[in-house]
Order: structure tokens, then sequence, then C-alpha cells
């Protein structure tokens, strides 16, 4: 590229930023005026109850799997509602609607998407949330949670089990979250985000199969338990770490999130993580609708039954113009 072009291929850059941050009332747009500190990064430092309790669900889930040629029918059945359930409360929950209001939502329906949310339990909606936007924010830095550049392993789970860098701390900090402060079923499930989980995450889970159909209480507690539970914690978590090191780039080659075929599948639509970075207020977080995503078709229903409503979205044009701007030429048309 010569001088010229650099120049004019960053403005048309700061142009879109500039275009998205319109788009999107939340604070969820990359900052490029962030630094890492220069120096020795300091050191990691483990938090070994976090290791300890990981260790103990992972365990517990293989037990479930040992389980799983005893559960009968129904459980099975039972088990993938609790999935389904549970991912909604993160995917369409968390992630869409309280991350990125790339949607708005009804009091009814927030009310079962924070209920699943707790049954999904990977920290309360509010927590969520702030980390999620610290993500979108500071990509791939040492402000960014799960950052990929440190590997597969930090980005999956990694992450979770040391203590955060500083400037996530800092950054996260510094968010105002005005709009999460001020929804009533944000910080209610907040307040009493133990009890939720204990009553969603686990004694729901296990006291359905055991009452209504008799299953054994060790398969009702391991099965849709456990081994549910620890399926789609890994589910979410290679969103922040395959489809940030595997798959395409059609949107943007400059980023490192990717569109990962196989993620969208186990994370209901989650896995076109170059589009998603790239137009992080769209609520179908991908260009195809609903096409492998299932958590777009969940909020499509929603808005016909009058539930949710002014799902945010993407025009053609603009899609089209930045493949051609930024692409690395894989884009396909469905
Ligand atoms: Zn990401
Ligand atoms: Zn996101």
């Amino acid at each position: 590229m010569t001088e010229t072009e650099t120049r004019t291929h960053h403005d048309g850059k700061q142009q879109i930023r500039r275009a998205v941050a319109e788009t999107s009332s939340v604070e969820d747009v990359f900052d490029d005026t962030y630094k890492e500190q220069e120096g020795p990064k300091p050191p990691t430092m483990l938090v070994w109850r976090n290791i300890i309790l990981m260790s103990v669900l992972h365990v517990a889930a293989l037990y479930g799997l040992v389980l799983l040629p005893s559960a009968s029918v129904s459980t099975l059945a039972w088990t993938a509602v609790c999935y389904l359930i549970s991912a909604l409360g993160v995917t369409a929950g968390a992630h869409r609607l309280w991350s990125h209001r790339s949607y708005k939502a009804s009091f009814p329906l927030r009310v079962f998407l924070a209920l699943a949310n707790s049954m999904a339990f990977q920290n309360d909606i509010y927590e969520w949330a702030r980390d999620h936007r610290v993500h979108h924010k500071y990509s791939e830095t040492d402000a960014d949670p799960h950052n990929a550049t440190r590997g597969f392993f930090f980005a999956h789970i990694g992450w979770l089990m040391v203590r955060k860098h500083p400037d996530v701390i800092e950054k996260g900090k510094k968010l105002e979250l005005s709009d999460l402060k001020a929804d009533k079923v944000v910080m209610f499930q907040r307040r009493h985000y133990k009890l939720s989980v204990v009553i969603l995450c686990f004694a729901v889970p296990m006291f359905v199969p055991w009452y209504f159909w008799g299953e054994s209480l060790s398969v009702a507690y391991f099965v849709p338990g456990f081994l549910r539970y620890a399926v789609m914690l890994n589910a979410t978590w290679l969103v922040n770490s395959a489809a940030h090191i595997w798959g395409n780039r059609p949107y943007d080659k400059t980023i490192n999130p990717r569109e990962n075929l196989i993620v969208a599948l186990s994370a209901i639509g989650e896995g076109f993580h170059n589009y998603h970075h790239t137009f992080p207020f769209d609520y179908a977080t991908s260009e195809f609708g609903c096409k492998l995503n299932l958590t777009t078709a969940f909020i499509d229903t929603m808005c016909f039954l009058g539930l949710a409503k002014d799902p945010k979205r993407v025009s053609k044009e603009v899609i089209t113009a930045r493949v051609q701007r930024t692409g690395e030429g894989s884009h396909k048309s469905g």
C-alpha cells in the first residue's frame, strides 16, 4: 500500500467504527487508542479455588458420561431441553440482549432469559456483559479478559483459573454499564445469584426426571445436571478459543475472530465470529439469519409473538462494501 492508500484505508476504518459507534448504544466498540504497557508482563497468579472447582466439575461430567447409557429416553430429552434453555440464557440473553443491546425484550422475556441464564451458571448477567464488552472493546490485548493471543487453553478455560490482568480490571471499572444498572431484572438476578444457580442449574434439572418419571437420583444428578452444565460451558468457551483461532475471515482480515461452523453448531449460532466482531450490534451475529443459528430463530419467534422488538441488522450494501474493503476474499453468499 502507498502512504495515501494506507491513510484512506485507516480513515475508512475510522468511519466504519464511527458508524458502528452511532448504531451501537453500548460500550462494545473496538478501541484502537488503547496501548498495552511496555516491559515484562505481570506474573500469572493461579486461583486454586477455581482450578479445584473446574477439575471437580469435569470429573463429575465424565462420570455423567459413564452413566449416560443407563439414562431413560425421557431423561435424555430433558437433558437436551436443559441444554437449550441454558444456552439461550447466554446467547439470546447475556450476549445478544444484555451485552450488545441488539434487540429489545419485554419484561416476561427478560425474566425467562434471566432464569435461563442462572441455569447456565456462567457468572451473573451484569458481570458476564461487563466482561464481554471489555472483550469486544480491547479484543486480543492485555485488557481482553480471554485474550486469545495467549493461546487456546487461556482463551478457553485458563482465564478463569488465574487472576485477571490489571488492565482487564481497570478497563472493566471504567465502563458505565448504566443500562444494566437500570434493568431491574439484571440487578435482581445479581442480588439472588447464588440461590438462583443452586435451584436452576442443579436442583431443577435433577428433580424433574427423578420426580416425574422415576429416574435414579445419580443419573438425574450427573446427566442433566453436571454433564449438561460442563458441555454447555465448553461450547460457550469455544467461541472465545476456537472461533478466535480457526476459520475464515471474510469480513475483516485485520482482526483475529473467525467464522467457525463447529462453534456455530455447538453454541447455537455464535460461531460466525468474524462477522460478529465486525458488526457487534447485529442481533443475528451472522449475515445469514437463522442458518445454523437457533438463537436467531428464537429471537425471531419472540418478535413474532410480540415479546421482543427492534432487532438491529446490518444492510447488505454495508456488508458488501466491508467485505470488499477488509475481507480476505473467502466470502460466500449463503
Ligand atoms: Zn470474541
Ligand atoms: Zn459479542
